[in-house]
């Protein structure tokens, strides 16, 4: 498992809804939180390590040691939004770029932890900011869509450099083609949907 990088084509894929909670899965999860603490993240979707599940992980301290902290949030949901906040984000499928995003401020949130328990939480901030980021990320959605458009215009040669990069490493069969990619997300994607 690695955290994949734009353009991949998992970061464009509507993840699916996660149906069993199995030791699998909870391996998966363990492994997200070891990829994101070692790349000094807060935050990792499901989709940025290409399995196209409605899973993501939070640790807003990013740091291990403070393994209270850590958060599942499995089949998530946002159900209110509340107000305006801005401020700059980045995301571990773009190292190094960052933008301001617009977000709500406060946000409800409804979901299940790796118990099957389902919960919902009220929170404003820096966790509303990044639970709608993850969100984003499970329905493809990424964060330079949401910045502003002299934004994006600026970040505009890094995302090429990023598109260049990817193609090259495509090129040399570092990663599979795009085709190969989605056709391996789909199965990931059927075989989740399928009962057990
Ligand atoms: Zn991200």
């Amino acid at each position: 498992m690695q955290i994949v990088q734009y353009p991949h084509p998992a970061l464009r894929f509507k993840s699916v809804p996660i149906q069993e909670i199995s030791l699998e899965l909870r391996d998966i999860v363990r492994q997200m939180f070891e990829l994101m603490y070692a790349a000094e993240g807060i935050g990792l979707a499901a989709n940025q390590v290409a399995l196209p599940y409605r899973l993501f992980i939070l640790n807003l301290t990013g740091n291990k040691e403070e393994a209270d902290q850590e958060h599942v949030f499995i089949n998530p949901e946002i159900v209110k939004r509340k107000g305006t906040q801005e401020a700059e984000e980045g995301c571990l499928s773009f190292p190094k770029l960052y933008g301001k995003v617009r977000r709500a401020e406060e946000i409800v949130v409804e979901a299940f932890d790796l118990d099957g328990q389902g919960f919902e939480l009220t929170v404003d901030d820096l966790a509303s900011r990044a639970i709608q980021h993850e969100t984003d990320h499970l329905d493809g959605r990424l964060f330079i869509d949401r910045l502003s458009e002299a934004d994006q215009r600026e970040v505009q040669p890094k995302v090429k450099d990023f598109e260049t990069l990817f193609r090259r490493q495509q090129e040399l069969g570092v990663i599979g083609t795009d085709q190969q990619l989605e056709a391996e997300l789909r199965r990931l994607a059927n075989a989740q949907g399928a009962p057990a």
